[in-house]
């Protein structure tokens, strides 16, 4: 799958973003080792705390239909700053996923235009045991 199509569905995944305080609507694809894609938007909470970002809550769909294995994901935002996953999202990908997974970013929606990282390069050394 190309980056440009997983990118497409996280930014339609970002349309149902459950955002009302931050109005920072975030979408997140998942392409499993298996070539199914598993989607995932933040979904806020009034108790701020309670907040799940976009990429666990599709890590956790992912994980419910029982798929482990993934080879990339996508995470899209409507504007605000390039939606590079927090530290807790980088420890949950780290559970599942290699430091060679690509990680596709584009901000202000998304026009074709992104960024390419790993998770790796976002999280080095991560917590395991
Ligand atoms: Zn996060």
């Amino acid at each position: 799958m190309k980056p440009t199509d997983l990118l497409a569905m996280a930014a339609d995944a970002r349309h149902n973003a459950h955002a009302p305080y931050s109005e920072y609507q975030v979408g997140a694809a998942l392409l499993a080792e298996d070539g199914s894609v598993t989607i995932g938007c933040n979904v806020e909470n009034a108790s701020y705390g309670l907040t799940i970002c976009a990429e666990r809550v599709a890590i956790g769909s992912a994980v419910a239909a029982g798929k482990t294995k993934f080879t990339a994901i996508a995470i899209v935002a409507d504007g605000g700053p390039a939606p590079f996953p927090c530290g807790a999202c980088r420890q949950v990908l780290s559970e599942f996923c290699a430091p060679e997974l690509p990680v596709y970013i584009a901000g202000a929606g998304f026009t074709g235009a992104h960024e390419t990282t790993t998770l790796g390069a976002l999280l080095p050394h991560a917590f395991s045991l």
